[in-house]
């Protein structure tokens, strides 16, 4: 940290109106000697207010944010709102381009890359930018996710609760139940700090994040919940004024995801038949499914219980797995 970018941006954070740009990320490969990676990058404002962080595509096989953000890029007046958005609708841009939760250049994980290194690979670099250049201008940052290709959640809003005396944690618990998601849940991991609401913990403002389905795949629910999030969002915000209405979401149900025996992961290589759905409430020791060695069907399945109790708010839609493999996780009510 404290090195520059070098990455290069072209908008102007303090002009009102709509500006959508490109970041020009340097990458120097077989392809192309002195290229440039194009990163999309709009910032719409209107005034003096509140600065929103919107992000998406931080993992390029989630699609919701994706579509949703480029949406609200082209179709937002900047005249409905008093304040500054930027907004990056694909985060990792090659990793959304390839459809892929990870870079196909350098194999990245955006969201294991914070804080990022302006001289690295192309997800360390951009990382980098998000949280030295990006976040430091911003009141809060909502960074849309879902289960992407290997998992599959009830959708859901989070938010990251960096330890017992986190002096953001009321403004992130308005926040979450703002967001009006079926489920708010709070992730208490405060060991992984690579993520972008780790970054935001260090940047010192409240970041929101989601899982809101997954599967590779959309529905009509999923894109309808994360388009009025991120219209509560603005409001809650102060970004924009708006009386409540029936249809801005539901009052969310809190629960927590308070650690490792929440998840549940393939003890060995096979094929998995699960023994639930998502959404069903299970009592630690019960059966969460068995493998199968379709290879040898003379050799029993292995049996894989839940190592706690509570609902399953997330399952992995693909049967072949690996040891290793996450198969589903659990979360409690919020007890407050
Ligand atoms: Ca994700």
């Amino acid at each position: 940290m404290g090195a520059e970018t070098r990455i290069r941006c072209f908008v102007d954070f303090e002009r009102d109106g709509r500006q959508i740009s490109h970041l020009q990320l340097p990458h120097s490969s077989n392809a192309s000697a002195y290229g440039w990676i194009g990163i999309p990058i709009a910032v719409i404002r209107h005034g003096a207010g509140p600065t929103l962080y919107l992000g998406a595509g931080n993992h390029g096989d989630e699609y919701e944010g994706q579509i949703t953000l480029s949406h609200l890029i082209r179709t937002l007046d900047p005249g409905e709102i008093q304040g500054r958005l930027i907004i990056l609708p694909a985060a990792n841009l090659p990793a959304a381009m390839a459809g892929q939760r990870c870079s196909p250049i350098d194999d990245g994980n955006l969201n294991r890359s914070f804080p990022g290194d302006p001289d690295g690979r192309p997800t360390a670099a951009i990382a980098h930018f998000i949280e030295s250049v990006l976040l430091p201008l911003c009141d809060a940052a909502i960074d849309l996710h879902s289960g992407g290709k290997t998992l599959e959640y009830l959708p859901s809003a989070l938010i990251r609760q960096r330890g017992a005396g986190d002096p953001l944690f009321a403004a992130k618990l308005a926040a979450l139940k703002a967001f009006r998601a079926p489920i708010g849940y709070l992730v208490s991991d405060a060991r992984e700090d690579r993520t972008l609401t780790a970054a935001a913990d260090r940047v010192g403002i409240v970041a929101v994040g989601t899982e809101l389905g997954g599967a590779g795949t959309v529905n009509l629910e999923t894109l309808k919940i994360a388009r009025i999030g991120v219209r509560n969002m603005l409001a809650h915000f102060g970004l924009i004024e708006r009386a409540a209405s029936a249809d801005d979401g539901v009052e969310p149900r809190l629960m927590e995801v308070a650690g490792p025996e929440y998840y549940v992961h393939a003890p060995c290589q096979g094929l998995f038949e699960p023994a639930f759905e998502l959404g069903d409430e299970v009592e630690a020791g019960q059966t969460a499914g068995s493998i199968h060695f379709v290879d040898d069907p003379a050799t029993a399945p292995v049996e894989v219980p839940f190592g706690g109790g509570g609902t399953v708010i997330c399952k992995r839609p693909i049967l072949r797995v690996e040891r290793g493999d996450c198969l589903a996780h659990l979360a409690t009510d919020y007890a407050g």
